[in-house]
């Protein structure tokens, strides 16, 4: 069991390494199962065993949130994920369930921001960090200033809607009373390969 762990784990980090990954070969390398508190655990133990700085660890977890993407992708859902991080363990996930919820709001931050709050008992998340596909939208980049959190990381930027510096500034405003850590571009490509993977088949469809 522990060996078939480490090889998905491997075979994920090969993964990484691929200059160009089509949208099959995407749903290909993260299809591996990821619930269940053994593989919570492992991935603490990975987490600490990094240690090469935050560029790893931020691609570790990015990598978490782009699983969420393709389950969202699976579901003919706007491919975005998002994963919340407590002590390097991933305490929720969420991805877009606007379609199958017929909520305008379903976006994969909400959802990974609300199952958060619900498990630690708190609606602030002090010292925790949100990391997304997509840049977030105003709505979702004011849910994380009320939630207090401490750290966004995002992958991809969003020219329509992006709210950290795109086309709003909700998220870098001074004015703020809560100012949180912005990482932005972690596994930028893959993220937005994603995205336009899957606009261009919807395209197609048409
Ligand atoms: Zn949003």
């Amino acid at each position: 069991m522990l060996f078939s762990r480490t090889f998905r784990l491997r075979a994920s980090v090969k993964f990484r390494k691929t200059k160009f990954a089509p949208v099959a070969q995407w749903i290909r390398a993260f299809d591996y199962g990821s619930k269940g508190r053994g593989f919570e655990s492992l991935q603490a133990h990975h987490f600490r065993a990094i240690k090469h700085g935050d560029k790893m660890n931020h691609e570790f977890f990015m990598k978490e949130a782009l699983k969420e993407a393709l389950k969202a992708y699976k579901k003919n859902e706007v491919p975005v994920g998002a994963v919340v991080v407590k002590d390097g363990v991933v305490i929720s996930r969420g991805h877009n369930l606007i379609r199958l919820t017929r909520n305008a709001a379903a976006h994969a931050e909400m959802i990974a921001l609300k199952k958060a709050s619900k498990k630690i008992g708190f609606v602030r998340l002090t010292g925790l960090a949100l990391y997304v596909t997509l840049e977030p939208c105003p709505m979702c980049a004011g849910a994380i200033l009320l939630s207090r959190l401490d750290s966004l990381i995002y992958g991809a930027t969003d020219p329509k809607t992006g709210a950290c510096g795109s086309v709003h500034t909700i998220l870098n405003d001074k004015r703020n009373n809560h100012q949180v850590k912005i990482t932005a571009g972690v596994l930028e490509k893959e993220c937005a390969e994603l995205l336009t993977g899957f606009f261009k088949e919807k395209r197609k469809q048409k």
